[in-house]
């Protein structure tokens, strides 16, 4: 029973490492969160031990009484939560529930219609690369070159032409709100099941401040892990017509056995996503992305050619566009990474640039309003990576260091790790 410590140094110096970075830097990777101490307790359990294929109450394993109880409370708080009929907690993550979603809606050979990976769409949309690309034909819409948002009237002609068996929903890279009651009715006019994935924007749904797309969606998929603030893992949640088609596809179409303790960690993230502390930590997640679109318009950011796609958000993250910036995507994931503020880059839609070095940056807030900040200290950081973006490879990089490290210490994280027994 030696601990981590004693047994592996190599990998406890690493995850200590880790600590530390999460830490001293500010974390503003859209898809990125931190979860609370009774998530990592549930995810650092003796449930990681347990095979428990099937469902509660019918599994191909015994002694499963325990992690029933278990599965039921994340299935019925995940329904409470988003208001749905029905929830399958199982699939290890993301991108497995899109599988699932996909076998459970579709037949191999037949047609999706998703958004272009190229214009904020995710791998499992329909990428060339990944299974959804390789098992089903793909045809794909985008946005308007002039506005950057999604051409609804584009949408239908599409599917009108296309005629696919799934419409989707959902992306990984775009600041607006999609209009779910519009696709829901071209869904319907082509005869095409709608699947929304909302990985990004779950945690905003679930505290009322995004439209959800429950009400009008064959199917909705998730994550747990971004703005919903949970475990690593994915989620379904559906029409209860859908039920049977969709847990089979889970299990056993793409999974073997559940990962009880990822289970556990969900029904304790969907406790939290119930309560006013977790709304308060979504509006603050908001108003910052608000707060530093505001400021990356700002005269001086513009006046070196940068500005915000769409010119603003309506979600948890800002869309940095550089295309007409000396830095490219590449040199401002860099530069910011040098001052202690990690965010990814990211293309733009029509970039003309490749997509290892790109013409965009994608930063969000939703890990920073869970470390407690509020307009203030967003306003900081906005004016931050405003100066940083705007003054280029002309950067004060140990002024704008130390700004960052006094707002990391001003909101410290993790508060008490050492003594919870996890690393040492
Ligand atoms: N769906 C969307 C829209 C995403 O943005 C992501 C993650 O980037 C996924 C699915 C996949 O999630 P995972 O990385 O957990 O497989």
């Amino acid at each position: 029973n030696a601990s981590l410590a004693e047994l592996d140094p190599e990998v406890a110096a690493a995850m200590n490492g880790e600590l530390a970075r999460q830490r001293d830097t500010l974390e503003m990777i859209a898809s990125e969160n931190f979860v609370p101490r009774a998530v990592l307790q549930a995810q650092g359990s003796v449930l990681t031990n347990k095979y428990a294929e099937g469902y509660p109450g019918r599994r191909y394993y015994g002694g499963c009484e325990h992690v029933d109880v278990v599965e039921n409370l994340a299935r019925e708080r995940a329904k409470e939560v988003f208001g749905a009929e029905f929830a399958n907690v199982q699939p290890h993550a993301g991108a497995q529930a899109n599988a699932a979603v996909l076998m459970a809606l579709m037949n191999p050979g037949e047609k999706l219609l998703g958004m272009d990976l190229a214009h904020g769409g995710h791998l499992t949309h329909g990428m060339k690369l990944n299974f959804s690309g390789k098992l089903y034909q793909v045809a794909s819409y985008g946005v308007r070159e002039d506005t950057h948002v999604v051409d609804m009237d584009k949408v239908r002609e599409t599917a009108l032409a296309e005629r696919p068996q799934v419409l989707i929903a959902g992306w990984s890279a775009y600041p607006r709100h999609l209009d779910f009651a519009a696709f829901r009715s071209i869904a319907d006019e082509v005869g095409a099941r709608l699947w929304v994935d909302m990985a990004h924007f779950a945690g905003l749904v679930a505290a009322g401040l995004h439209p959800s797309p429950v009400p009008h969606a064959d199917v909705v998929s998730t994550t747990v892990h971004k703005t919903l603030g949970g475990p690593r893992s994915g989620m379904i949640l559906a029409k209860q017509e859908w039920a049977k088609k969709l847990n089979s596809a889970v299990f056993p179409g793409q999974q073997g056995g559940p990962l009880m303790h990822a289970i556990a960690a969900k029904a304790v993230a969907m406790k939290i996503a119930a309560t006013d502390e977790f709304k308060d930590r979504q509006a603050r997640t908001l108003a910052g992305s608000k707060i530093l679109a505001e400021r990356l318009t700002g005269a001086d950011v513009a006046g070196n050619g940068i500005s915000v796609l769409t010119g603003g958000t309506d979600v948890h993250l800002v869309l940095v566009d550089l295309r007409h910036s000396e830095l490219d995507g590449q040199q401002g994931e860099d530069l910011l990474h040098e001052i202690g503020i990690t965010v990814n880059r990211n293309a733009v839609p029509f970039d003309p640039r490749p997509p290892m070095n790109p013409s965009g940056l994608r930063i969000g807030t939703p890990a920073l309003a869970t470390r407690g900040f509020g307009d203030a200290e967003f306003t900081e950081v906005a004016d931050i990576i405003a100066t940083a973006l705007a003054a280029g490879t002309g950067a004060d990089v140990p002024a704008l260091r130390a700004r960052v490290s006094k707002l990391a210490l001003d909101f410290p994280l993790y508060d008490g790790l050492e003594d919870w027994g996890l690393l040492s």
